[in-house]
């Protein structure tokens, strides 16, 4: 258990993040380390072993069938999922990582850190993490920003929530997955910031939608469009790396450029949107755009389902086609 890590949600960011994690924590350990993964498809489980130890030959990776298999088997846990009745599932229903933690005895419990990277509620985050604390155990909030990209790179930023300690303790780790490691204040902090942080994403790639679309139909080329917003005030990475218009940017990399496969889900950035807007509603903040926003992309999802599981920048493709741009 000393040695070994787990992984719990093995999605679009997991997976990326778990590659970098277990093969930069191999190395450091000297080949001693030990890991586990756990996803709710078990072949992605399997198919993430395969995939690792055809890169790193003679490791050690084991698939657990549930999140207390995943907990019991390690020190470090992390856990990177939809949202939040999955994190509560993960969490603190049966087979969960709370119950398997109250089995433990109180040292091993105590020698044990959880880190979430999910986008979730602010409160269910609070809740968990007080219940992962009665139990013994350290956890922080440690959203991520950066993209699939960012993940795959290991250029991730985390915003972390919790106790110093516990932020102390799960700094080396982090930046096995990211690089750049911000510490927000207590449990529920990174949360916060990451939840401000989609706010104006969700909103920038929506109105990025707009500009293309817009020159493009007054004759504008996408690319010479595109060159100037990313030179010019309008730049953000909603266009500078996310462009949402085929082949308006030099490099072939944007979602757009595979029918708006992979990246991040507009689902997952309507979620956001919604933790954003209920936030709004619990502190009396007015969010005019961010109501917009989160109407936008529930639009998208129900007018073109196919679209709620690709890349959120196929806004754009629901306002050239479904609504006729
Ligand atoms: P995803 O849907 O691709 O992956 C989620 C994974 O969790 C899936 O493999 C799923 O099978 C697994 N899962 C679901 N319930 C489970 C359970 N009970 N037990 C074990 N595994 C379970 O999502 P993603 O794009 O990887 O995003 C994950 C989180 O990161 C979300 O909160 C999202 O908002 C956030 N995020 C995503 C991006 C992005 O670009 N994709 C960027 C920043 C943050």
């Amino acid at each position: 258990r000393q040695n070994s890590v787990s992984f719990i949600g093995l999605g679009r960011m997991g997976s990326e993040m778990a590659y970098n994690l277990f093969s930069r924590t191999l190395v450091e350990s000297n080949g001693a380390a030990r890991f586990v993964v756990c996803d709710a498809r078990e072949e992605t489980s399997h198919a993430f072993v395969k995939n690792f130890v055809t890169q790193f030959p003679g490791a050690h990776v084991e698939v657990a069938t549930t999140p207390a298999e995943a907990l019991l088997a390690s020190r470090t846990v992390v856990t990177m999922l939809p949202s939040s009745p999955h994190v509560r599932n993960v969490y603190v229903e049966e087979d969960g990582i709370v119950p398997a933690l109250r089995s433990l005895p109180p040292d091993t419990a105590r020698s044990t850190l959880c880190i979430d990277s999910t986008t979730l509620d602010v409160e269910v985050a609070r809740t968990v993490a007080s219940e992962v604390q009665k139990a013994g155990a350290a956890i922080v909030d440690a959203p991520v920003s950066g993209g699939v990209t960012g993940a795959k790179a290991a250029t991730l930023s985390f915003l972390v929530g919790g106790p110093e300690h516990a932020f102390q303790r799960a700094h080396p780790h982090l930046l096995h997955m990211g690089k750049n490691v911000i510490y927000c204040g207590d449990s529920g902090a990174g949360l916060v910031a990451k939840i401000c942080n989609n706010l104006i994403l969700g909103v920038q790639q929506i109105v990025v939608a707009e500009a293309m679309l817009l020159g493009q139909k007054l004759g504008l080329d996408p690319k010479v469009l595109a060159s100037v917003i990313n030179s010019s005030t309008g730049a953000c990475w909603a266009s500078a790396v996310n462009n949402p218009a085929p082949s308006a940017l030099p490099d072939k990399s944007p979602p757009c450029e595979r029918d708006y496969e992979g990246g991040f889900a507009t689902s997952l950035m309507l979620k956001d949107m919604g933790l954003a807007t209920d936030l709004a509603e619990s502190t009396g903040i007015p969010l005019p755009m961010g109501h917009a926003a989160e109407k936008i992309y529930a639009d998208v999802v129900s007018e073109d389902p196919e679209l709620s599981n690709k890349d959120f920048s196929s806004v754009y493709r629901y306002l050239r086609y479904t609504r006729g741009g």
